[in-house]
């Protein structure tokens, strides 16, 4: 017989829908209805029968698992924490706080992704907004270096270019949209305008915007677009009434990224001289905007953290897990619901297989070939409640589908912070 949840929210990627009705049968997950096909596989893919902890390859007790994890630790000297990216920010506290007694360094996914952002919202601001405010008031979007139908699938019927909402009643025609990007994709064959400029050149591109919306004159071409495609798009920022520019790893992992992600900060800044423009960024993982919102509230700073020095220090590019781990300079790993096996470039991912490393992960993946110790934890929206913000920073609920039958992250990091040794 099955049974039928409502509102439950998918946490597959940061649109975090919640809106989702899922129809469960026992421990088996039949559908999802109204998820896209990303958060349907997460859904259907549910795997019950993931629950044993491994220690070397060998099934044992949690007992066993702690026991094993605390050892390598304490051990440690220069202990690395990793992920959270898909973790409660519940379980993301918990790790800050582990990370804090044991003198480790702390990054979250975020130092492959959207880092940038987070250096350019400490230089110069972020004037941002909900997606709430998109849905009802946004007339013109522009996708700077994203993809959203291919990685954020109902951003644009929930939030964006198609939603109907108070100011734009007729959606799609309500709204102009403006793709940027450096080759033709998906997203680019919806637009209004597709704009392709040169790799390398969004720096350029977004300089001379700026000049164009301050008044002044430009009678060359940049970064492959020409002086009149240039002075097209200032207009539209300068006389829409209300602009949303959503930007993605196209800006923030291209030469130039905070750099590129600052001028575009200032620009949406400067254009509400004469409407109201914001700037959004495309948050890939569920709960990837939860830990720099947390890591934040408790150490001051978004992610590449250390706390050797029994304080908090900020370090991009010294603490930062790529440069940490291809340096050789991590002695044991705590890897928390994250797979930077599958991620991380092949010099920084090699070196996890060199040192003792605990993955704290409710699927199994790339990473659970490299890992010491496998702890099967509880998936936080699926069998375990939750938090986890949203790409525009609004912390929504995760529902459990299914009653809690494995431990979540929150409980086995309590148990690991009392059995630590305080460093
Ligand atoms: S858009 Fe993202 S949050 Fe929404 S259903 Fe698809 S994967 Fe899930």
């Amino acid at each position: 017989m099955s049974a039928l949840i409502e509102n439950v929210t998918c946490k597959f990627c940061g649109c975090l829908c919640d809106d989702i009705t899922i129809e469960v049968e026992g421990d088996r997950i039949l559908k999802a209805k109204r998820a896209c096909p990303n958060g349907r596989g997460m859904f259907l893919n549910y795997d019950s029968t993931y629950r044993k902890p491994l220690v070397d390859g060998q099934v044992v007790g949690w007992d066993e698992a702690v026991s094993a994890t605390v050892d390598i630790l304490n051990e440690a000297d220069s202990p690395l924490i990793y992920g959270l990216s898909s973790t409660s920010t519940e379980a993301q506290r918990k790790v800050v706080e582990l990370a804090d007694r044991l003198g480790a360094i702390i990054d979250s996914t975020s130092s492959v992704c959207h880092f940038p952002t987070s250096l350019a919202v400490q230089t110069v601001g972020e004037a941002t907004c909900t997606l709430g405010e998109v849905k009802d008031r946004a007339d013109l979007l522009i996708f700077w270096g994203c993809n959203p139908l291919v990685s954020h699938i109902r951003h644009f019927s929930r939030y964006s270019a198609n939603a109907k909402g108070m100011l734009t009643p007729n959606g799609r025609k309500d709204r102009t949209v403006v793709v940027v990007d450096v080759r033709p994709t998906q997203t680019a064959k919806t637009a209004d305008r597709f704009l392709q400029i040169e790799p390398g050149s969004d720096y350029e591109v977004l300089t001379s915007l700026r000049v164009l919306v301050q008044g002044k004159n430009i009678e060359h071409g940049v970064g492959g677009l020409s002086s009149e495609q240039l002075q097209e798009l200032a207009h539209m920022m300068k006389t829409c009434r209300y602009g949303v520019a959503f930007f993605g790893m196209g800006l923030t992992m291209t030469p130039g990224r905070n750099y590129n992600v600052a001028e575009l900060f200032t620009l949406c800044a400067e254009l509400n001289r004469y409407n109201r423009f914001s700037v959004v960024p495309m948050r890939g993982h569920g709960n990837v905007a939860g830990a720099d919102q947390v890591l934040t509230w408790l150490s001051g700073y978004p992610t590449a953290v250390s706390f050797a020095r029994g304080y908090p220090q900020f370090g991009p590019g010294e603490f930062t897990t790529v440069d940490i781990l291809s340096r050789g300079e991590a002695d044991a790993a705590l890897i928390v619901a994250s797979d930077p096996v599958a991620h991380l470039p092949w010099m920084a991912a090699k070196n996890l297989e060199r040192i003792p490393t605990i993955l704290m992960t409710p699927t199994t993946n790339c990473s659970s070939k490299v890992a010491k110790v496998i702890l099967p934890t509880a998936c936080y929206g699926i069998d375990a409640p939750g938090t986890s913000y949203r790409m525009d920073n609004v912390p929504l609920r995760l529902r459990a589908v299914f009653p809690n039958t494995r431990p979540t992250d929150e409980e086995i990091l309590s148990r690991i912070i009392k059995a630590v040794q305080q460093c």
